[in-house]
Order: structure tokens, then sequence, then C-alpha cells
């Protein structure tokens, strides 16, 4: 006997994954400069040339330091690096053994839920919302339960979160910059889901609180927008990030959860993480990577070049008559399809070779995401095709 639930999750794919290799075939017949792929989040910058500087370094090391097993919570040198770098920019007082090294944010995530959270809980998420965040807390044994978004700025609807709350709510995940819509959210909104959730805690037991789960990969790539520090407004907030947006790394993997010492029975949280990580199978974060990290923690995102995708599509779809929200960080427009039915839209956009997702399965319906990680090229190439398309509905 197999596991039905996992047979399901392998052979339904995700959509995303499944427009991109359509895209894939696509290219092969009719060569890849025709087909407008903006399906997936995978950085088109390249990693910075720190990056190359350090794996070369590493090489010349002994071979058990570059390829064997690290400690299972990462390289302590790596760990302290992290929370120094984290002591710059926020002001904190984290040490290395607040840091766990993973797998990317994927891991992070699976190993958080995994350890804050028992069969039967519920988890918030805020939709429109990451996909494979409904598959990790699913996994985990518990109910995911979606609270609308703000369906105009796409922040957080912090009455919706309210509403979604029950004795049963484990953790709520939030992800800012945000993907899909590239919505930041600001202090305010973060601070007024603060107050609930510490209005929500006062009836429960205390040690049994609502965590905060803050997913933050594209916490560096912003527009100009601040992205407040989460823990600095509520006190159990379990950070989640990886490298593979910030430094354009994600076949490599990894990333790290930051249980912060200013949270309460962070003590009893951090070793949860841990046997999370051990029953997950996941031993250590790849050796190599953890000194590319602990080289290269503070190089810049290149994201001038996603400003440049940014206004030149964002621009071009606004003069053809879409409607969008501005996006403050991540690289993905989130747009309004031109029908109720996204699908309908984004297998019409198809006959344009135009790939885009639609928004079903971020849990909404009625628009699309378009991830302008791609080329400066591909956007300027695809103009006419979103024009025609949009000609076709608004004609
Ligand atoms: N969280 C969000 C919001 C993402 O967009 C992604 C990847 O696209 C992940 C988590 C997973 O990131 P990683 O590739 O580091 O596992």
């Amino acid at each position: 006997m197999i596991n039905e639930t996992m047979y399901a999750r392998g052979a339904e794919s995700s959509i995303i994954r499944e427009i991109f290799s359509y895209g894939l075939e696509r290219k092969a017949q009719i060569g890849a400069e025709n087909v407008f792929d903006f399906s997936l989040g995978n950085p088109s910058v390249p990693a910075p040339a720190a990056v190359n500087d350090s794996i070369k370094r590493s090489l010349e090391l002994p071979s058990e330091q570059v390829h064997g097993y690290t400690p299972a919570p990462g390289l302590p040198a790596c760990r302290a690096a992290v929370a120094e770098s984290l002591n710059r920019r926020f002001s904190t007082s984290y040490e290395g053994k607040d840091v766990f090294m993973t797998v990317g944010a994927a891991a992070s995530l699976t190993c958080t839920l995994t350890a804050i959270t028992n069969p039967g809980d519920e988890v918030v998420v805020i939709a429109p919302y990451f996909p494979e965040y409904r598959v990790w807390i699913e996994k985990a044994g518990c109910t995911c339960v979606e609270a609308l978004a703000n369906e105009e700025t796409f922040q957080i609807n912090v009455d919706n979160v309210q509403r979604a709350i029950t004795n049963k709510t484990a953790a709520i995940i939030i992800d800012s910059p945000n993907n899909p819509t590239g919505a930041v959210y600001t202090q305010d909104a973060l601070e007024r889901l603060a107050d609930i959730l510490r209005e929500e805690n006062k009836k429960r037991d205390p040690q049994n609180p609502i965590y905060l789960i803050s997913d933050e990969p594209y916490r560096e790539i912003v527009y100009g927008a601040e992205v407040p520090w989460v823990p600095a407004l509520y006190e159990h907030t379990i950070v989640c990030y990886s490298y593979s947006k910030s430094l354009s790394l994600p076949g490599e993997r990894v990333g790290w959860v930051l249980v912060p010492n200013t949270m309460p029975r962070a003590e009893r949280v951090m070793p949860a993480v841990a046997g999370a990580a051990r029953t997950l199978g996941f031993v250590c974060a790849p050796a190599l990577f953890q000194r590319v990290v602990m080289d290269c923690i503070d190089e810049p995102s290149d994201v001038d070049a996603y400003a440049r995708n940014r206004e030149a599509l964002a621009g071009a779809l606004g003069e053809y008559g879409y409607t969008y929200v501005e996006p403050d960080g991540a690289f993905y427009l989130w747009v309004k399809a031109l029908e109720p039915d996204a699908e309908a839209f984004c297998e019409r956009a198809k006959k344009y070779e135009l790939l885009a997702v639609p928004s079903n399965s971020f849990g909404v319906p009625g628009w699309f995401r378009l991830g302008y990680c791609v080329s400066y090229e591909t956007i300027q190439n695809s103009l006419p095709a979103w024009r025609a398309l949009a000609e076709e509905y608004l004609a």
C-alpha cells in the first residue's frame, strides 16, 4: 500500500510547476524567445560574484570541512554570522544558538510548523497565499484556515484574521514582501495584528500562545518600502528565511529559522525545531552553502534589475487597461483577470504564448500572478501580446 495523500500530492503536482513544464515544451516547439513565461519565482538576477568567490575559497579547504556533515543546527560560525547580521540591522541581541540552519525556506516552514503544532490544530494563512503553505500545514496534521486580505491593498485584514481564530489556532503565517501580491505589510497593520493576537492569548494558557510565523525570503527585495522586523512587534514570532531569492540561490537550498531569544519559552521552541528537522530527515543544511552564507551575509540583491522590470511591465499593463496592485516588494505583479474566471483568462493568454498563474492556486478568484524575475527582453517582447490580449477583451 502506498500513502494515498502523498500519491495525490505527487500526481497533481503544483499548478505553477505544470505551467512551467508547459512553457518548456512550448519553448522546444516554437523557440524560447517566442514564449513569455511569467510562471515561476526563479530569480533572473545572477548570484553575486562574491558567492562564486566564496565557493572557490572553500574548495581549498580539507574535503570534510566542505563536504562533510555539519552539526544538525549548522556550523557555529555560520549561525553566529546570521545572528550578528540581524543584530546589526535590527538592533537585536541574538546569538548563534537562536538560529537553526535549514535546507531553504520550505524546510524552515515545515520544521517550524511541525515544531509548534499538534495534529488537529489550525493554522491561519492570509489569502492569497503561497500554495505550498496548505500542503505543509496539512502534512503537520493541521487544518489550513484562510483569512482574506484587504481586497484592494492586499494588506492583512485584521478583522478577517480575528474571525478566523478559534481555540484550536496554533499559528498564523505571514509573508511580507508578499508572494503573490508584492504587498509589504505596514508597521500599522502588523501592530494591529499583534494586538489582536495578544488579546486572544489572554484567553489562553500562557504555555499555548498563538505563534506568528514570519516567512521572509523576499525581505531584501523592496522598492523603497520598509519591512518591519516582526519579532519586535510580537514576542511569539518565529522568522523563516532563505537565500533562494536574496542571493539567487534557490537550487542550493539554504536558509534558517530564528527563534528569537526574546520569545517566552524560546528554550522549549528551539529544541522542538531541531526535533522536527531530525524527524523530517533534514540532517543538516548544505555545508558548502553554509560557508557561502557566512561570507556573503550582507551582499545586496541586485534589486535595480527587478525594479526596472517592474516598471516596464506594470507601466505597460496599466496603459493597456489592466488593473494591478502596485508591488512594494518581491518580484511578482498581481493583476486582475479580464474575466471573472482567472483560469479561463490564463488559458486564453496561452494563445498569445503568455504564461501566467491564475489566482485560484493562491486561494482567491479573479486575479493572476506574473513573476517578473525574467529578462528585461522577455518583458519588452511580451508587451505586444499583452496589448493584443487586452484588446480582445476590452474592444
Ligand atoms: N515562501 C515563499 C513565500 C516563497 O515564495 C517560496 C519560494 O518561492 C518559499 C517559501 C520556499 O523557498 P525556498 O526555495 O527557499 O524553499
